[in-house]
C-alpha cells in the first residue's frame, strides 16, 4: 500500500483525544523541527519533557543503531547487558539499591503504588492500603494511576474508582496531618507538579512531609517521571531537596525520546516484589537501555547540568524582558529547564490559544493547565536556538496583545 499521510487522515483515522497543531513535523536536529513543507519551529517543548538531549542526538543515534544490529529483545526470561550496565549506574548515584524498568511513567507509577501496598500488607496488613496524593498531581493514565492524580476531570467517567485513595493540598502540611494515620500506606508527590500547573514544593513541607511518613511507617514516593534526570539542574529532583524517599519514578527523560521508565527503590522494600508478583514484556528492553545508557552518560555530566542552571537564567531574562513591554505575566516559576509562566487574569484560559498562535510564529510551546505556559526545552538547547526562539515568543505576545 502506497500511502500519502496528510493531517486530515488525523481526525479520520485515530480517536479523538488529542487535537494536535494542523501541521505534521517530519525531522528534527537539536532544539529544531521542520514540517512537512519545510518550515522550521523552534522547540521549547522537548516532546513534554522528554527529549532531554534535542531530537536526533548523535551519540543517542549511535548507541540506538548499534543495538539494533545485536540484539532487540529477549522477554524477560532472560537478562541483558543494557539493562544490567543502566541498573548499576543508577544504583551507584542514587539512593536507590533495586531497580525496576518498564516503559511508561504511568507504568512506573503503577509499579510504586502496587509495590507499597504489597509491602504494607506484607509487613502490616491488609488494613494499611491507603494512599495519599495531592490535589493537582498527575500520575498517569491508566486505571489506578489517574485516581490517584488530583485531577476529576481526567478520573470522573470511568464508572466505579478503585478505592484507598485520598488527596491533600500541595504546600500544605495540615491537610497532610489530617489525612495521614496508621492506615496510610504510602504518600506520593511529584517534588514539582508538572501537568498542574509547574507548581515548586516548598522544602519545608517535603521534610515534614518525609517526617510524617516515617512516623506512619507511610512509604514516601517521589514521582520524578517530569522533574527528574537532569530537569532541574540536579541528577534528580530529591537531590535538590535533600530528602530521602523510600521510592522514585522515571520516565520522559531517561530514555530521550525512546520509551523507557524506571522505579528505584532500596533492598528491604524491593524484596516484597518477588519472583511473580509484579512484571512488563517490554520492561528492561536492549534497545531502550542502550539509548538509556547514553543518555544518563551525558545528562549526568556536570557541564550539562551546570548548564540547565545558565539556561534557566537566560531564558527567565527574555521572559522578564518581554514582560516589561506587554504586562501579560503574573509569575514566573519553576527550576531548571521546567519553567512556568502564569498568565494574568485577563488571559486565563487563553493557554491553548497561545500556543496555537506560538505555533502560527514558529514556536512549539507548551500549557499546564488552562492559565500557565511552560517550558520543557532539550537540557543542552543552544543559546541562539534560545535566542531564535524567544524572538519568536515576543512576536507571539505581540499579536496576542493586539488581539485582547
Ligand atoms: C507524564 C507524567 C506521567 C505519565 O507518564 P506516561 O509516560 O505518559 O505514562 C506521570 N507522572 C508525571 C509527573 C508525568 O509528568
Amino acid at each position: 500500500m502506497n500511502i500519502s499521510p496528510n493531517f486530515k487522515d488525523f481526525y479520520k483515522y485515530m480517536v479523538p483525544i488529542y487535537s494536535p497543531q494542523n501541521k505534521i513535523p517530519v525531522k528534527g536536529y537539536g532544539s529544531k523541527i521542520w514540517v512537512q513543507d519545510g518550515r522550521d519551529y523552534i522547540d521549547f517543548a522537548g516532546g513534554i519533557a522528554v527529549n532531554a538531549l534535542g531530537h536526533c542526538n548523535p551519540a543517542l543515534i549511535t548507541a540506538l543503531k548499534e543495538q539494533a544490529e545485536k540484539i532487540w529483545h529477549l522477554s524477560n526470561l532472560y537478562t541483558n547487558e543494557p539493562a544490567l550496565c543502566l541498573a548499576k549506574k543508577l544504583v551507584k548515584t542514587t539512593f536507590a539499591e533495586k531497580v525496576f524498568f518498564c516503559s511508561s511513567g504511568a507504568e512506573a507509577n503503577e509499579a510504586a503504588l502496587k509495590l507499597a501496598r504489597r509491602y504494607a500488607y506484607k509487613f502490616f496488613g491488609s488494613q494499611k492500603n491507603i494512599i495519599i496524593s495531592f490535589k493537582k498531581s498527575f500520575h498517569g493514565r491508566t486505571f489506578f494511576t489517574v485516581n490517584v492524580g488530583g485531577k476529576n476531570k481526567y478520573s470522573k467517567g470511568f464508572g466505579p474508582s478503585p478505592i484507598g485513595i485520598i488527596h491533600a493540598e500541595f504546600n500544605n502540611i495540615n491537610s497532610v496531618r489530617q489525612l495521614i494515620n496508621n492506615y496510610t500506606c504510602a504518600v506520593i508527590i511529584e517534588p514539582i507538579q508538572g501537568e498542574g500547573g509547574i507548581n515548586v514544593a516548598k522544602h519545608s513541607f517535603l521534610e515534614n512531609l518525609c517526617y510524617l511518613c516515617k512516623k506512619y511507617n507511610a512509604l514516601l514516593i517521589f514521582d520524578e517521571v517530569q522533574c527528574g534526570m537532569g530537569r532541574i539542574g540536579k541528577l534528580f529532583s530529591y537531590m535538590h531537596y535533600n530528602i530521602k524517599p523510600d521510592i522514585v519514578t522515571l520516565a520522559k527523560s531517561i530514555g530521550c525520546g525512546f520509551p523507557l521508565a524506571a522505579m528505584l527503590t532500596t533492598n528491604k522494600i524491593g524484596k516484597v516484589f518477588s519472583l511473580g508478583v509484579h512484571g512488563s514484556t517490554y520492561g528492561g528492553n536492549p534497545l531502550a537501555c542502550a539509548v538509556g545508557n547514553i543518555a544518563f552518560d551525558v545528562i549526568s555530566n556536570k557541564e550539562v547540568l551546570n548548564g540547565v542552571k545558565t539556561k534557566h537564567d537566560l531564558f527567565k531574562n527574555h521572559i522578564k524582558r518581554i514582560n516589561l513591554e506587554f504586562d501579560i505575566f503574573q509569575e514566573i516559576r519553576g527550576i531548571g529547564l521546567l519553567l512556568g509562566i502564569k498568565l494574568n487574569k485577563n488571559y486565563i484560559n487563553r493557554g491553548r490559544d497561545i500556543l496555537k498562535l506560538a505555533f502560527e510564529n514558529g514556536l512549539m510551546l507548551l500549557n499546564a493547565g488552562n492559565n500557565v505556559l511552560r517550558l520543557a526545552p532539550s537540557l543542552i538547547i543552544s543559546n541562539e536556538d534560545i535566542e531564535e526562539g524567544m524572538k519568536r515568543f515576543y512576536k507571539t505576545i505581540k499579536v496576542l496583545k493586539k488581539k485582547n
